[in-house]
Order: C-alpha cells, then structure tokens, then sequence
C-alpha cells in the first residue's frame, strides 16, 4: 500500500498540532479490514480531537475521524471481502484507534456494517455519527414506549447535526416537534425539515424551577447542563428526555423532582459502543425513513484540508446542519 494523504495530529511541547500529511501504511493499527475511505464527516467530537478543545485523542500520532463510508480494499473478516460497501461510527476511531481522516485505514471487521441498501456513500456520511444518534434518541423514546400521541417533542441544539437529523425522523414518525436554537435566523431552515415551532436557546438556558408547566412528552438533548434539567422539569406526566450531548456543559443541575412526581424518565444515549444489533436497527431505519432531498439540504461539502477550520466552526457552534468531508484516492 506503500503511503496515503491523511490529516495527522502530533503533539509536541507546543501542544497539539495537525496538518495533512503522507501517513506510512507501515504504520496504521491492527485490524482484519483494510478500507479506502471515501467519505468522512466533521462531527463535535471531531471538533474537540481536531482542535485539543478536550482530551478526545489517547494516542499520538492521531488520525482523527470517527466515521467514514468507503470499500473494502482486503479483509480476512469473513463477513467482509475486497469491494464491500462499509460504514463505520465511533468504537475508539479517531480517538484510540487511527481513524477516518485517510486515504486508507485499517480496523476490526467487527466494527463495520455494510452499508445500508439505499445510501450512498456520501448520503450515509450526511447522517454520520451525528445523525446515527438521532436515530438512537428516537429508537430509545419509542423503547420506551413513547408515540406522538403523547404530545409535542422538543429537540435541543436544533440547528446542529444531531438536532437537524432528529427534527427530520420526529416529524417524520409523526411528532409534533418544537425545535430549541439559539440561531433564530435559522427559523425557516427548521421548519422546513420538519419543526412547527420554534423557541430560544435563552428560554431554557437559564436555571429553572425543579418541576415547570408541561410543555412536552419527549425530548432529544444535545446540549446538556441547565438546558437539560430544564427539559426534565417541562416534561409531561409519563415523558423522558434522550440525553446524547453536552454541547452546553456536561454538568446536569437537576433536581429528582420530574422522575419522583411526574414518572420521567431520563435514557443515555452513548453511539460509540452501542451494540452491532442495534446498529443494523439504527440504520436500516435511517436508510427507510429520511428524505434524500431534505438530507442534501442540510449538506455541506468539503474536503480533508479544510477540516481544521470545520472543526473550529462547529465548537463555536456556526455548523449548521452537517458536513461531509470527501475524500479523494
Ligand atoms: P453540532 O455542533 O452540529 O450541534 C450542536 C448544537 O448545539 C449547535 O448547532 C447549537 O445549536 C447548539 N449549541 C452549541 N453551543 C451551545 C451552547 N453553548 N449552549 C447551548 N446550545 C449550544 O454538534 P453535533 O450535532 O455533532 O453534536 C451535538 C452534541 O451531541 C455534542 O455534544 C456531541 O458531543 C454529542 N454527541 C454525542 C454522541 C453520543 O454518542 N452520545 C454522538 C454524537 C454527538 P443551535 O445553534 O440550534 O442552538
């Protein structure tokens, strides 16, 4: 395989640096299934591991990336042979295992899924990581037992990639969905994947009363700190909350008051090492259930080089819907 264009962060006693360079195909992890990517995406995680924001790399040099569409190059995995269409989200990619920023990377079979009939390359990577938990908000509320016959459903960091996917499958699935954005510019961008109304990040920012009138039966939480506790207190009698995010803060100043009076139920959501079942659920229904039209809508491109800037928009919170990164080889 020789060597391959990757964006690579070292660090040194400056500090984290990253840049685009040729990666040694010497050097890339252990794995049964070399892929050529050929789609990756800038999530907000990728912003905090590209950027050193947070401690997301646990090994230096990095290749960051935590999802990726391309085919299989060689694989001794046998669910997986030479030309497979694959996807990969999260299971320490980017973070401890070189990731999806490459040409070429090499992982464990048993992290790939085939990619879902349907998608193209580049469709699954508008959804990524980011939309992939969407869906895993949705399937956690209606495990529960929720429909949209138990009233309106709020998502929070509505603008963002979590947020965006999320209006898009509640509405679809036949919610009503009001959608929290601190980017009332953005009010006609919602709507049109799905929201009917739109409320300010400000109203639930600020910290709230333990129990506040009952505004919604369930709720997709990107953001986390006061915004959450505030969505626990103006849940309906019976509702929960799906907690994936902290783009606010990963404090929870809660009070037991929503759970103890009102039966709501908070459900963590993790996308990382969610199991391989749920997944191929996951997905299939995003293949099934989003619109391709909508999906382009709320699409960038781009390309490996201009990761570094994406990832520095996204934590300062000016992504709007998601952005794939093509990658060519
Ligand atoms: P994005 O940056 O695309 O979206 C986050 C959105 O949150 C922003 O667009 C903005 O929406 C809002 N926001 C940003 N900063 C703040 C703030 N300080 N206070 C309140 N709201 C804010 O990120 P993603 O959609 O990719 O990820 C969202 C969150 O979900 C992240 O915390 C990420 O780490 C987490 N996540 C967790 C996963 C898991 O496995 N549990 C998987 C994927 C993501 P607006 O402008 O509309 O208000």
């Amino acid at each position: 395989m020789g060597s391959f264009k990757a964006l690579v962060v070292d660090k040194g006693e400056g500090g984290q640096s990253v840049g685009l360079r040729d990666f040694d195909a010497a050097d890339l992890m252990e794995g049964d299934v070399v892929v050529r990517v050929s789609h990756s995406t800038v999530n907000y995680k990728d912003g905090l591991a590209v950027t050193g924001k947070a401690p997301v790399i646990r090994r230096f040099p990095m290749i960051p990336g935590i999802d990726f569409a391309g085919i299989v190059e060689t694989s001794s995995h046998p669910d997986f042979a030479a030309g497979d269409a694959v996807l990969l989200n999260g299971w320490g990619t980017g973070e401890t295992h070189l990731g999806a920023y490459a040409e070429r990377t090499r992982v464990k079979g048993d992290w790939l899924l085939p990619l879902p009939a349907g998608l193209t390359a580049a469709q699954a990577m508008a959804i990524g990581t980011a939309g992939y938990t969407a869906m895993l908000c949705l399937l956690a509320l209606e495990r529960h037992g929720l429909a949209p016959a138990a009233g309106p459903a709020i998502v929070t960091g509505a603008a963002g990639g979590v947020g965006s996917v999320a209006i898009q499958l509640l509405a679809r699935a036949g919610w009503s969905v009001i959608a929290s954005t601190g980017r009332p510019a953005e009010a006609e961008y919602l709507r049109s994947l799905g929201a009917s109304e739109i409320v300010e990040r400000a109203d639930l920012a600020a910290p709230g009363k333990p129990l506040a009138k009952e505004r919604w039966a369930a709720a997709v939480d990107s953001v986390g700190s006061t915004t959450l506790a505030n969505l626990l207190a103006g849940t309906r009698y019976g509702g929960a909350v799906a907690a994936c995010g902290l783009a606010g803060g990963m404090d929870l100043p809660a009070s037991v008051a929503p759970f103890i009076l009102r039966n709501v139920a908070l459900l963590g959501v993790d996308s990382v090492m969610a199991p391989r079942a749920l997944r191929h659920a996951a997905w299939t229904r995003l293949a099934r259930d989003l619109d391709p039209a909508t999906l382009a809508s709320m699409t960038t491109t781009v390309s490996l080089a201009d990761v570094p800037a994406v990832a520095r928009a996204i934590l300062a919170g000016e992504i709007r819907g998601r952005v794939v990164v093509e990658i060519d080889g």
